[in-house]
């Protein structure tokens, strides 16, 4: 029987070629996760102990783990849910928070998409027949999620970003040398002017596979329904795969390679273009005719072929 690297008894968690007992997994968790508000390989510490934080929680294991970890380590957060209305999917997805959070007793803030900012988003994906659907519902829960940061007036927002999602978006930026992703991709991004919040991904050292077993050890619950829009892009799960594969024959590559990263990202580095305001929202944008791309999805405007 395998025996736990950190006190040598029998292990019962097997990741990685690496064995552990139950107790020493959680102190390794939490060790990485520590490790990550310090901001090990990104050079700066994510978030302080005074800061108020807006947790994204979708109900997924990965930022249920986050909302478990920043409430025991006593974060100033506020756990908020955005309910897209996507059926069975997003009802499922609203239990498990609300679930959890009678279970820990700190409230979570939920809002809709449609009652609480009018939007329809069978009728936003129409207006955006062209694109990828995962992809228009990231704009759309990305700008609500930093509204309501706004609104809130956090300090940060955490998302459950996980190691493999760091790794493989890096290595599928490699894959198509996109300097626009190399240069900006961070557990860490800053906040601009008083219109973008600090955005963190505090899990960026715990990988898919740690955060699901550590999920479970703990009891804490989580919806593996798969969002029915998700066409997520091939590339990307690809690299994913890959890198995973790798992983098993190279032991320790993938964080290698993502720390690697992390540690030289600044050879990437470009000067950043100032951004304009967009006509409609007065939220900064990079388009060329000066409306965000929230406005072109969701506002009646003339030029919707640039969607
Ligand atoms: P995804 O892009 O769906 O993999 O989600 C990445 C992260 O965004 C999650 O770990 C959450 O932190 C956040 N997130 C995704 N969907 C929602 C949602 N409906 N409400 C709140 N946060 C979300
Ligand atoms: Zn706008």
């Amino acid at each position: 029987m395998a025996k736990c690297i950190r006190c040598g008894k029998p292990a019962s968690v097997h990741l990685e070629g690496l064995h552990f007992c139950s107790d020493c997994f959680k102190i390794h968790v939490e060790k990485e996760f520590e490790e990550g508000i310090e901001g090990h390989a990104v050079g700066s510490r994510l978030v302080n102990a005074q800061e108020k934080v807006l947790v994204a929680v979708s109900g997924g294991k990965d930022s249920m783990v986050l909302w478990y970890l920043m409430h025991k380590h006593n974060f100033n957060i506020i756990p908020v849910h955005l309910n897209l209305h996507y059926g069975f999917f997003s009802e499922k997805s609203l239990e498990v928070v609300k679930a959890f959070s009678e279970k820990i007793g700190q409230e979570v803030r939920i809002f809709s998409v449609k009652d609480d900012f009018g939007i329809d988003m069978e009728g936003v994906f129409k207006k955006a027949k062209n694109r990828p659907r995962c992809g228009v519902c990231g704009t759309i829960k990305r700008y609500l999620i930093n509204k309501i940061a706004l609104d809130l007036k956090v300090d940060a927002i955490a998302t459950g970003h996980n190691l493999d999602d760091g790794a493989s978006n890096i290595f599928k930026a490699i894959l198509n040398w996109d300097f626009e992703t190399l240069s900006r991709n961070s557990p860490l991004s800053p906040p601009y002017k008083d219109k973008l919040v600090k955005r963190i991904k505090p899990l960026y050292r715990l990988s898919d596979a740690e955060l699901k077993a550590y999920a479970d050890m703990m009891q804490i619950d989580y919806t593996s329904e798969v969002c029915p829009y998700k066409i997520g892009s091939v590339t990307l799960s690809k690299s994913k795969e890959v890198l995973n594969e790798i992983n098993e024959e190279f032991r320790g590559i993938k964080r290698t390679f993502y720390y690697g990263y992390l540690r030289n990202r600044d050879i990437f580095k470009k000067e950043e273009a100032e951004l304009k305001e967009c006509k409609i929202c007065g939220m900064p944008t990079s388009s060329e005719d000066g409306i965000c791309s929230f406005c072109k999805l969701t506002k009646d405007i003339e030029n919707e072929k640039e969607i």
